[in-house]
């Protein structure tokens, strides 16, 4: 689960990490007297989207203005209008996809003299199995671009669990940031409030680009990206009221109340499996064969008939999805619960595409006994190849 950037920093705050003091409101009105509690004498207006990039994006709407998502201003006024020409209006960065979203939030908050702006990140690093800093000293640009031309400029230091964070893994970020004298200290001070709001609030990702450095030496948090893992938040009620859903995929969105495991993506096969390892084996194997995958969905394996019908229903109702392929290898998963749990769906909203069925395993002859009695137009398939190559001929040709 994403929070916003104004959200990250009042969390971080409390923590004790340095941040500007700022302001969100969700209308125009709200603008001007939330920059007007700030001092001055610059102002820095955000929209508040679940993307990065925002600097260097664009607005689809022209009345809001040439200027990307965050914007400077040097009056109370002028922040109230850059506000205004953002708020209801469709932001594209290179992190929304072309559709872009549209920014219902904008924080407003005191400007800041910047020097140097470097990168930060905490994450769970897979490899060492560790929380890892993640630095350079390239910040406030695309990272990955970063990554891609100059990978030596990204350094990486992982905490061992058994010892939790020690000063010296703040004052290595220091040394490979370049910071100096009482910078390094507020480096470390810094690197240990992070790593301990990273530990305590379950985060999976906590990014900060830019950090900066600003004239006067210290440092500060000027841009905050949180990602939570979604299995702790049972634990987490108090992060759980962060959430915006109107931020989130609608389709995933649905997914979530239904707890089926599912993601939205580009392509035009809709696929329903079970177990995360076939349906990952599904995807690779339709790509195989030429075509892409319009979701990744695992339907687990206690899924009830409803629980299959509400995850055939948001495959169905993606406009891109152009054929559906079912994979089902029932282990403690029965083939005739996915059955019933394709019809009921295909029943309530039609079937509109071409449907490929394989199924194998427990109960399989009741599964295949209900989807031919239903008088329903299934592809029938035996085996993943069979499946693949068969749902990618009906889509396309
Ligand atoms: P992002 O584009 O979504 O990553 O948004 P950021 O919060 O990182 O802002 C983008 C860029 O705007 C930063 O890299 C800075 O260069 C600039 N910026 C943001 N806040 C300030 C500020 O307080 N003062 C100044 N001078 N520039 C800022
Ligand atoms: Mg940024």
């Amino acid at each position: 689960m994403n929070i916003h950037e104004y959200q990250a920093k009042a969390l971080l705050k409390e923590y004790g990490a340095p941040v500007s003091d700022g302001r969100a409101v969700l209308s125009a009105a709200d603008a001007k007297s939330a920059a007007g509690e700030l001092d001055g004498p610059l102002w820095v207006v955000k929209a508040q989207i679940h993307a990065g990039g925002r600097g260097k994006g664009k607005f689809v709407e022209a009345d809001a203005g040439e200027k990307g998502g965050v914007r400077l201003a040097k009056s109370v006024e002028e922040a109230a209008e850059e506000a205004k020409k953002m708020l209801g209006k469709t932001l594209v960065t290179h992190q929304t996809g072309p559709a872009g979203k549209q920014v219902n939030r904008i924080y407003i908050e005191d400007g800041s003299d910047i020097d140097r702006e470097l990168y930060l990140a905490l994450l769970v690093d897979r490899q060492t199995s560790r929380v890892s800093f993640v630095c350079s000293t390239e910040g406030g640009m695309d990272i990955e671009e970063v990554a891609a031309a100059t990978p030596e400029k990204i350094l990486s230091f992982s905490v061992d669990p058994a010892t939790g964070y020690q000063a010296f893994h703040g004052r290595r970020v220091a040394f490979a940031l370049g910071l100096e004298g009482a910078q390094v200290k507020q480096c470390v001070k810094l690197m240990g409030q992070l790593y301990q709001a990273f530990i305590e609030k379950d985060m999976e990702q906590l990014e900060i680009n830019p950090l900066i450095v600003m004239p006067d030496g210290n440092i500060k948090v000027l841009d905050a990206k949180v990602g939570f893992d979604g299995n702790a938040l049972y634990r987490h009620p108090d992060i759980v009221e962060l959430r915006d859903e109107t931020e989130e995929d609608p389709k995933e969105l649905a997914a979530s109340q239904h707890d089926l495991n599912y993601i939205a993506l580009d392509g035009e096969i809709g696929c329903m499996v079970n177990g995360a390892g076939l349906a990952m084996a599904t995807m690779d194997i339709i790509k195989l064969y030429g075509a892409e995958p319009a979701n990744f969905l695992d339907v687990g394996g206690g899924a009830t008939k409803e629980k299959v019908t509400e995850a055939f229903k948001i495959i169905t109702s993606d406009d891109n999805v152009k054929g559906i392929l079912v994979n089902i290898f029932g282990g403690i998963m029965r083939c005739d619960i996915i059955a019933e749990g394709v019809i009921a769906a295909v029943k309530e909203m039609g079937l509109k595409v071409p449907l490929v069925v394989r199924l194998e395993g427990t109960n399989v002859e009741l599964g295949k006994e209900i989807i031919n009695n239903s008088g329903l137009d299934v592809i029938a398939a035996d085996d993943l190849k069979d499946g693949a190559q068969k749902i990618v001929k009906a889509v396309k040709g």
